[in-house]
C-alpha cells in the first residue's frame, strides 16, 4: 500500500460513513455463510442456500465441529490472522475508494469523473463482500 496514499486518506469522516452503512444495510442481499460471496438467489429453488456451493458448505461443517469442540459459542466466527489481514486491506481500499470520491465531489470534479469514481468504489465494495 502506497503511503501517500494512507497519508493522504487518514482524516476520515467517520460519521458520515457509518450512516451510508446503516441506509445500504436494509437492501442487503444474501451471502455465503463460509466465504460471504453473495448467493445468486435467481439459481436457488424452494429453500433457501446458506452456502455458495459445496466446498463452502463443507468448510463450514468442519469448522463448526472443531468450534464445538472447543466450547466456544457455535455461531462464533472464527476467521485466521491472516484472512483477518486481507479483509483488513480490502476495507481500507474501500476507504480510500469512498474518500476518493469525497475528494473528488469536494473539488468541483465533473460528473464523468464522479462517475468512474463511484464505480471503482461500487467495484471495491463488491470485492469486499468475499469474507475469506
Ligand atoms: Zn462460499
Amino acid at each position: 500500500m502506497n503511503d501517500n496514499h494512507a497519508a493522504q486518506h487518514a482524516t476520515s469522516e467517520t460519521s458520515r460513513d457509518e450512516t451510508m452503512a446503516v441506509a445500504r444495510r436494509a437492501s442487503a442481499p444474501e451471502h455465503c455463510g463460509w466465504c460471504g460471496r453473495r448467493i445468486d438467489r435467481s439459481s436457488t429453488v424452494g429453500r433457501r442456500r446458506r452456502y455458495c456451493g459445496h466446498a463452502c458448505r463443507q468448510r463450514a461443517y468442519e469448522r463448526r465441529s472443531a468450534v464445538e469442540r472447543s466450547g466456544l459459542p457455535t455461531d462464533a466466527v472464527i476467521l485466521s490472522t491472516t484472512e483477518v489481514a486481507a479483509l483488513q486491506d480490502r476495507l481500507f481500499q474501500l476507504r480510500c475508494a469512498a474518500e476518493d470520491v469525497a475528494t473528488a465531489a469536494r473539488e468541483g470534479a465533473d460528473p464523468e469523473e464522479l462517475r468512474e469514481l463511484a464505480n471503482e468504489l461500487a467495484r471495491t465494495a463488491h470485492e469486499l463482500e468475499r469474507l475469506r
